[in-house]
């Protein structure tokens, strides 16, 4: 029996206490235990909470980390001092970084080493100075910023205050416990305010769904950006387990890691699974040692978990489905042979039901219900149901809407659902230009006013773009006639973007298709790249058909 958290925090420190010696994290070669993640952390929290006597600013502390204990023990850190932490991704532009960090008023960032050099871009011209701990830097490392960078100030691993000194200062369950920040159609990520209780609240229910237990092994394949993330960590830290996170080597081939690492409980995109089926990596059996295989983020293909629940047969196999403003997941469904594939709509196996304490409504365009077997959005509200926007009432009065007889908010999803009578909800899509891209997700609005900025054209449209199984590959790009060098955009805008929002091609339109409506029709220019592949795959077949043929004639002769 699970208890339920207070705050973020304390499921890891409950466990530091009772397996002390028990493994935390495992990175690569490294493995830090309970001790000693609490003692990293603690030590950082304690400074955190010196640096705070003469530091005005939002009780927030960034993360500038990618695959590195410095970013695991830097979350922890900022949890224990009390702030909410806020992911930054050291492969992402830092342009980006920096936009993302100013706005969410940090005064304080951790930095792997690997992303030291990024510093000075990183806090050009800030309004106000920070503090940066480097907790795996020699402090000497740091004189050059030192140098050049006067208005902030540089702790190196010998600066850091001893963990001892910790003082647990009280969080309240509504305090943010996380600031992520997802595309945003206009041009701007969206900065998504999760407090304590709605990440708590997550948790306890896949507590009670997956009792897990200090023998467990969690995949970590999500990058700590990404709130698919907030389940490996902390639920497995809240039962005592640990986190085996792949370097990028082992990232790539994850059957052969699934098995090295002794995984017990899987969770990814199912883009990965779809490339694991490809790839002829989901043989029968293949992961004997897999408890759970948890998907989530994108449609899930009815013939890869078939696939996948065959590799691993004495796993339960789910589908879990939620937008990051209803923390992590909230619905769910679990995937048996003889039921799903009857369930399933567009080859997708359903999301299933909501989380206990969660409520979900199908509504029309006017919110008003529509009958279960109805198309509609979706809407949620509960514990789940995160704070909003930063700093952005206008967006989140649009998102967060009350219903006819409810008075609590309901989260719009944008997502598209219909509620087979008696059964599950399965999805069908969504209602605006919203993607995922390999499981991330992306606004093609956002890609699209880099377009236009980078290219000199008035219009410019991304489209997702090859197809996937699951969702999209990769974006194409279209800018009007007289804009740039298709190939210079290509590159200026690949500048601006994380990898998976760069389009792998840009094209120049003479002139744009339009719609009844006057506006670009979007519908034609992805016609236009369905014709072209399927004559390109004509193109590719037919010398194979013509040798084939010839083969069949010279065997008749
Ligand atoms: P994110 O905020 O990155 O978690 O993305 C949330 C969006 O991903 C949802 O609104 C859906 O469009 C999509 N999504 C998440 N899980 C699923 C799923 N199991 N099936 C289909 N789409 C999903």
């Amino acid at each position: 029996m699970t208890r339920s958290l207070a705050t973020l925090r304390d499921g890891f420190l409950n466990s530091a206490e009772r397996w002390p010696d028990h493994p935390a994290l495992q990175l690569g070669a490294t493995t830090l235990t309970y001790g000693e993640l609490q003692r990293r952390a603690l030590s950082i929290a304690t400074t955190l909470q010196w640096v705070d006597r003469d530091a005005a600013g939002p009780a927030r502390t960034a993360v500038l980390g990618h695959r590195d204990t410095a970013a695991f023990e830097g979350i922890l850190g900022a949890l224990c001092r009390g702030h909410g932490y806020v992911p930054l991704d050291p492969l992402v532009p830092v342009a980006r970084s920096r936009a993302m960090l100013r706005r969410s008023g940090a005064r304080s960032v951790i930095v792997e080493a690997g992303a030291v050099p990024m510093l000075d871009e990183l806090l050009t011209e800030s309004p106000w100075g920070l503090t940066v701990l480097a907790p795996a830097e020699p402090s000497t490392a740091l004189d050059g910023l030192r140098a050049r960078l006067p208005d902030h100030r540089f702790l190196g691993v010998e600066d850091l205050l001893l963990p001892d000194a910790w003082q647990p200062t009280p969080v309240e369950p509504d305090a943010e416990a996380y600031l992520l920040f997802t595309s945003g159609s206009t041009g701007l990520p969206k900065g998504v305010r999760v407090s304590h209780r709605n990440v708590t609240s997550f948790l306890d229910a896949v507590a009670a769904r997956y009792a897990p237990g200090p023998e467990d092994r969690f995949s970590h394949t999500f990058d700590l950006t990404f709130d698919l993330s907030v389940f490996d960590l902390f639920l497995a830290w809240q039962a005592g387990a640990c986190v085996c996170c792949p370097t990028a080597t082992e990232k790539a081939v994850p059957a052969r890691y699934i098995r090295s690492a002794g995984l017990t409980v899987w969770f990814s995109v199912p883009s990965t699974a779809v490339m694991m089926s490809k790839l002829r990596m989901l043989e029968p059996g293949a992961f004997g040692g897999l408890r759970h295989a948890l998907f989530c983020g994108e449609g899930l293909p009815v013939e890869v978990a078939r696939r996948f629940a065959a590799a691993a047969p004495g796993a339960v196999l789910e589908n879990l489905y939620g937008p990051t403003e209803l923390t992590v997941a909230c619905t769910v469904h679990r995937w048996d042979p003889l039921v799903s594939p009857a369930q399933s709509e567009l080859g997708l196996v359903p999301i299933g039901e909501p989380y206990p304490g969660m409520t979900a409504r199908v509504v029309d365009e006017r919110l008003r219900d529509v009958p279960d077997g109805s198309t509609g959005e979706l809407l949620l509200t509960g514990p789940q149901r995160t704070l909003g926007y930063l700093d952005d009432p206008e967006r989140t009065a649009a998102a967060f809407v009350t219903l006819d007889g409810a008075s609590e908010l309901f989260y719009r999803t944008g997502d598209r659902v219909r509620r087979l009578p008696g059964g599950p909800l399965v999805y069908l899509g969504r209602s605006d230009h919203q993607v995922k891209i390999k499981g991330y997700r992306v606004e093609l609005g956002e890609i699209e006013m880099v377009l236009r900025e980078v290219s000199g054209s008035d219009v410019a449209v991304a489209l997702a773009w090859p197809r996937s199984e699951s969702g999209a590959d990769g974006v194409v790009g279209f800018v009007g006639h007289g804009a740039e060098d298709p190939e210079v955009v290509r590159r200026r805008a690949a500048a601006r973007l994380p990898s998976y929002m760069q389009p792998r091609e840009v094209r120049v339109v003479d002139e744009w298709p339009l719609n009844a409506n006057g506006k670009v029709d979007r519908g034609r220019l992805l016609e236009r790249l369905i014709q072209e592949r399927a004559d390109q795959e004509r193109a590719a077949s037919e010398p194979l058909a013509r040798a084939e043929s010839g083969a069949e004639r010279a065997v008749a002769s």
